[in-house]
């Protein structure tokens, strides 16, 4: 704290991300990156965008890869925002779209930047319990309300609704912004953007880190019908005019063209997770039913914080959160083949040593 703070900047609850240490032969399976990617066509047209071109700004609208998303799914570029990373596109919209005087709802356990931007922007907010399986039961959201947000898949628990489901959120609140979350809906979850030409208060947010290999270049987007788009725009161009840099305009419309990597990968990554699991729970695992790229799973004997801090002695990182309900799980990225092995090697040494008592 410090006399020359804004005010604002005492409340702050910042989101802490998972960490990005520098360890040799470290398997990392802490925050969702892409085993594999990006795309070889990515990677070239960034190094061909990495020349004297550099001296001039972007095209502040990244018109050309606003353009291939919206074509992608029969739309107007005017009905595609994009922002520097999702987590840009989030903020915008959590400052453009979501604060009223009624409460912001979002699930008590969930993707953790929502309660940072709500105190960041100074927006009331309420947490909705997941149910007894840790899953979204949309009933509970049918409650006074000023806006709603969902990632779907959820985080951490990478348990999906489905588009019927998502359909009626969107319905039952035809007053209010909804926001859906697809961070991880390219690995099997149904994405709500089909929604978008009927339903003028739902926003989608997707982004180029996870399925695409990308979480280095900073590439987020969101879709949804032009007045939602003028909001987010309005913020964005009070905040940053050139949010996406060229690397990032090239590197990310070559990376959406290529459809045929995007799809060979996410498949992969689909049939490694469900090995995985199935590998887990003969180790006394229980994994809640994954459409992301992670598993979310508990020990029936050890707990989470234990094999966390046992998988690091090893040089193999997931995620663990010091959280009520599920300070048992661990949230496993879905890494490599190799990867993997060598994580369910390490559990199967730390599951036969004595429990170490915390
Ligand atoms: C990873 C993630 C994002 C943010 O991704 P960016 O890298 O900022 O695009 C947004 N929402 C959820 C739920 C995520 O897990």
């Amino acid at each position: 704290m410090s006399r020359y703070w804004s005010p604002v900047v005492e409340t702050l609850q910042p989101y802490v991300a998972g960490e990005q240490p520098r360890m040799e032969n470290l398997v990392k399976l802490n925050t969702n990156e892409h085993p594999y990617g990006p795309s070889p066509h990515a990677l070239a047209a960034i190094t061909a965008a990495a020349s004297r071109s550099l001296r001039l700004y972007p095209d502040p609208s990244a018109l050309a890869l606003r353009t291939a998303i919206a074509e992608s799914y029969g739309l107007s570029p005017e009905e595609v925002f994009v922002g520097n990373g999702s987590d840009e596109v989030l903020a915008h919209t959590f400052q453009a779209l979501l604060k009223h005087d009624a409460p912001l709802l979002f699930p008590d356990i969930s993707y953790s930047f929502y309660p940072a931007y709500c105190r960041l922007y100074g927006i009331a907010f309420e947490q909705i319990a997941l149910d007894e399986n840790l899953a979204v039961q949309i009933a509970d959201y049918r409650r006074p309300s000023g806006a709603i947000i969902l990632p779907n898949p959820n985080a951490p628990t990478g348990i999906a609704l489905g588009l019927d489901q998502i359909e009626r959120l969107v319905a039952d609140h035809p007053d209010q912004p909804v926001v859906i979350d697809e961070a991880y809906v390219d690995f099997g979850a149904q994405s709500a953007v089909s929604l978008v030409r009927n339903h003028p208060n739902l926003l989608v947010v997707q982004t180029f880190s996870k399925s695409r290999g990308l979480a280095g270049l900073r590439i987020g987007f969101a879709i949804g019908q032009r007045p939602l788009m003028e909001a987010l725009e309005r913020v964005k161009d009070s905040f940053n005019s050139y949010p996406l840099d060229r690397l990032a305009q090239e590197g990310g419309l070559a990376a959406w063209q290529d459809r045929d990597w995007f799809e060979q990968h996410c498949e992969m990554i689909v049939q490694t997770r469900e090995r995985l699991s199935a590998t887990l729970g003969s180790l006394g695992f229980h994994i809640l039913p994954s459409s992301a790229n992670f598993v979310f799973a508990a020990h029936a004997t050890r707990s989470g914080a234990e094999l966390a801090a046992a998988l690091k002695a090893r040089a193999i990182l997931v995620r663990h959160f010091n959280k009520p309900r599920i300070d048992n799980y661990l949230r496993i990225s879905i890494g490599t083949d190799a990867e993997c092995e060598r994580l369910v090697e390490a559990l199967e040494a730390i599951l036969t040593d004595e429990p170490t008592t915390a």
